[in-house]
């Protein structure tokens, strides 16, 4: 396995710039995932990592060993397809072994190697079945041993998961994280999926506009979301941002409504910023405490209830666990807990350093 390093990469399509200096250590065995929404070059990097596309600027380096120009082949990265990608007509050992075959390996070597990778994925049972009589979670382990057989110096992943029912899409995410627990193969994840991201990766990767926007644990993304764009892109439902005004440690909300925050901000008094605060941060009051907010419409959603609530016309939204709140209305009353309060300044950056603590 290896490491993949990636120095001030850039990616253009003629005029068009797609990458902007991408810098990235990905450390030997680490689980790392690429998140963003459509459209924000995932894929082109991680095609650009396994040599499928060319690397307009900067330097790729695989184990320290530079690879902008080095052929696909010669890189040792396997990229992981879905489950169908599995040739029909042959069985479990038949796939796993194509790609040695085809290299014209020796037999015992190849023997050696696919039992060496169903032992490690418990298929060592199933070696004889054709992939049309394996459940979908033995199929991906399936597309995983062919390419461990390879041993590869990464396991490359390009939303792997997207065509999959909710279930399925679940079961498979843990059985990744399971394979990735046994193998520690050094491995890049693309997806837009925020809970994908979050339940499977050792660092995500926080992507929008061909800029990475943060890296970091899933839980440091979460609680210290470094702009307003991976602040509203993790967690779900999403970040609630109100528009106010920063002055001597606190924050004025357009409707007057003051928070003050745990401390002083590097702002000046009287700066634009904006609020953010999660909806299960958001804290349901007793009548008498808190600030009254108008019930627009309720949602339920079976783990918990999705408030949609207005103060004063600012809309934002609250999620709790306590099934009261299937009856709240018309009025509830609600505490922003000001460590739980994430500032924003004008340009969106995080403006308060300090981690808001449950
Ligand atoms: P993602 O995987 O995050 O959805 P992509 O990496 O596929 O995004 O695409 C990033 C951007 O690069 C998009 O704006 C896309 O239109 C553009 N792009 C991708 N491939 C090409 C290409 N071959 N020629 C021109 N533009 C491309
Ligand atoms: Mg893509």
């Amino acid at each position: 396995m290896a490491s993949i390093d990636i120095q001030n990469v850039k990616k253009a399509y003629g005029h068009v710039q797609v990458l902007h200096d991408i810098d990235l250590k990905i450390k030997d065995g680490e689980f790392v995932v690429l998140v963003g929404p459509s459209g924000c070059g995932k894929s082109t990097l991680l095609r650009m990592i396994a040599g499928l596309e060319g690397v307009t600027a900067g330097e790729m380096r695989i184990d320290g060993k530079r690879v902008n120009d080095l052929h696909p082949k010669d890189r040792d990265i396997a990229m992981v397809f879905q489950s169908y990608a599995l040739y029909p007509h042959m069985n479990v050992a038949g796939n796993m072994s194509y790609s040695l075959k085809l290299r014209k390996a020796a037999k015992e070597k190849i023997t050696a190697a696919v039992a060496g990778a169903a032992s490690k994925l418990g298929l060592e049972a199933l070696l004889d079945r054709r992939p049309r009589a394996l459940s979908g979670g033995q199929r991906q382990r399936v597309a995983m041993g062919r390419a461990i057989v390879r041993q590869p110096k990464a396991f490359l992943f390009d939303e792997p998961l997207s065509n999959l029912d909710a279930r399925l899409r679940e079961q498979m995410r843990a059985e990744i994280k399971k394979m990735h627990g046994e193998l520690k193969a050094t491995s890049i994840y693309v997806t837009h999926d925020q809970i994908e991201a979050m339940t499977l990766a050792d660092r995500i990767v926080a992507m929008f506009g061909g800029v990475v926007q943060q890296v970091g644990a899933p839980l440091e993304l979460y609680d210290h979301p470094a702009n307003m764009f991976v602040a509203g892109f993790i967690g779900s439902p999403g970040m609630n941002f109100l528009e106010a005004t920063y002055a001597g440690g606190s924050v004025t909300l357009a409707d007057k409504t003051v928070v003050t925050l745990p401390g002083a901000l590097a702002l000046e008094d009287g700066a634009k910023v904006t609020v953010g605060i999660r909806p299960e941060h958001v804290v349901l009051a007793a009548e008498g405490e808190g600030m009254a907010a108008t019930v627009d419409l309720v949602e339920p959603t079976g783990f918990g209830i999705i408030l949609h609530l207005s103060l004063h016309g600012l809309a934002f939204k609250v999620f709790t666990t306590d099934r009261a709140a299937l009856s709240a209305g018309p009025t509830v009353h609600v505490g922003f807990p000001s460590k739980q309060i994430h500032v924003f300044d004008s340009s969106g950056v995080r403006a308060n350093p300090v981690a808001p603590q449950a």
